[in-house]
């Protein structure tokens, strides 16, 4: 089993990701999060939501609308250009980007020393097509979106109205986008729906302001990744050439991790200057500038993008944490991501009145903190299952507990259990989780 194939199986087996309608035979490049999975992921949201917005003065957020007027992504550049160049296999007529070479080696090899050709690439657009209104034949075509960027600009000035924001200052949004991917692959790394995370951040329209901010942002957000507990060994900046930036964009650069497959990108910090918001007044014939509450200045600010996907950060949080050991795999979480923050055991199943009690424990701490239940199998096996998911802490109610209040705790990572009063478990657990 390669090192991927070994994460796929564990989420699927522990309930962090299932293959999207699979009963039916699946969905190329759909995926769905099960129950271990919903929770790390909303985890994941919640945390960058506390540090984006929660925690910042300078950034507000909002949750557009996926359905958006086609204009709009013809402002945006996307019906024109979102398109990656396509080309098909002669032999078994499989489509791939012809700008993936490795991609297109390892398919040639499947084809076993036989000569491979390939058609000319041809442009394909990746924004997914959908129809609305009720009238067959008066439907109007629109696009689900293909990144959740334009969302946010469309209400730059609400959002300049609404609110006491002043330049510089960010909008903070997480939602679903959707691309018809040519070759979706590599797990949830790239799918045809998914979900992105992402700050637009608006400043005065001046190089060394744009300067100051680009490089702020490059280190913000690789700061956060370390933050998380990630390997700094496997985390990189990937700057990108001047010839392959976008048009548009003044300067960019990828934040990649080392997955099973190698280096690759996890999220983008871009320049864009004023072409989303410079556009958008174009095509809608609205006036996007901003006026200086102090100067009375008038401009179209820049905007400096920092994007990136959950889905794929969850593959880097899977594959970070995942750790064989002796006798066990463990998936070494982030406290503060894990799914359950502790797992409460009555020692044998059987016993009423330690269950009883264990189940008193499980009822009181849920009110604090997401607690998982177990009370199945033995004592080791309920602690490898809970090891597979990340739990940091399991509880256990045994004989003793009912004489002197006292349960063991166990520690995921050093697996030590050390015996503590039931009336100290929630400060006791907050402290560690903290730390
Ligand atoms: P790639 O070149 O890997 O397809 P991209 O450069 O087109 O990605 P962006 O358009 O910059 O990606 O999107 C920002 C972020 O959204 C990416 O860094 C990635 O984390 C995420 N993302 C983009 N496409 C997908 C996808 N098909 N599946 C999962 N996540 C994606």
């Amino acid at each position: 089993m390669t090192d991927l194939d070994k994460i796929v199986s564990l989420a699927k087996r522990r309930g962090f990701v299932y293959p999207g309608s699979e009963i039916y035979g699946g969905l190329g490049g759909t995926w769905d999060y099960g129950p271990t999975g919903a929770l790390l992921k909303k985890n994941l949201k919640d945390l960058w939501w506390r540090d984006m917005v929660q925690l910042r003065d300078d950034i507000v957020g909002i949750d557009a609308a996926i359905m958006m007027n086609p204009r709009a992504w013809e402002a945006s550049g996307h019906v024109e250009a979102f398109t990656d160049p396509l080309i098909e296999c002669k032999i078994c007529h499989q489509r791939f980007r012809a700008d993936k070479p490795e991609e297109i080696a390892a398919h040639e090899k499947t084809h076993k020393g036989e000569k491979v050709s390939w058609t000319e690439p041809q442009t394909f657009n990746l924004l997914v097509k959908s129809y609305l209104g009720v009238l067959e034949g008066k439907q109007s075509e629109i696009f689900l979106r293909g990144e959740i960027t334009n969302g946010v600009h469309v209400n730059f000035k609400n959002v300049v109205d609404s609110t006491r924001v002043k330049i510089p200052f960010g909008i903070a949004q997480i939602g679903k986008a959707f691309r018809n991917e040519i070759t979706p692959g590599n797990f949830i790394f790239r799918s045809r729906e998914f979900e992105q995370m992402e700050v637009q951040f608006y400043i005065k329209p001046e190089e060394a302001e744009g300067k100051k901010w680009f490089a702020y942002w490059k280190q913000n957000r690789m700061d956060w990744y370390l933050s998380l507990g990630i390997n700094k060994n496997k985390l990189r900046f990937h700057d990108h050439e001047p010839e392959k930036r976008a048009h548009y964009a003044k300067d960019a650069t990828d934040i990649e991790y080392e997955y099973p497959w190698g280096f690759d990108e996890v999220m983008g910090i871009h320049h864009r200057g004023d072409w989303d918001l410079s556009r958008h007044g174009q095509y809608s014939g609205q006036d996007m500038s901003y006026i200086d509450p102090q100067t009375n200045e008038r401009y179209i600010p820049w905007d400096i993008e920092t994007s990136a996907g959950i889905d794929r950060t969850m593959l880097v949080l899977l594959a970070d944490a995942y750790t064989e050991e002796e006798n066990r795999v463990v998936l070494k979480l982030n406290p503060k991501l894990a799914p359950y923050k502790a797992a409460i055991f009555p020692l044998l199943g059987n016993k009423p009145e330690l269950i009883k009690k264990a189940k008193s424990i499980h009822d009181k701490l849920k009110e604090d903190f997401m607690i998982a239940w177990d009370d199945r199998g033995n004592i080791g096996k309920r602690y490898l299952a809970q090891d597979e998911i990340g739990t940091p802490y399991c509880i256990t109610v045994d004989f003793d507990t009912l004489e002197d209040d006292t349960v063991t705790i166990r520690d995921r990572d050093t697996t030590k259990q050390e015996r503590i009063k039931v009336e100290n478990l929630k400060e006791e657990l907050e402290s560690r989780l903290k730390s």
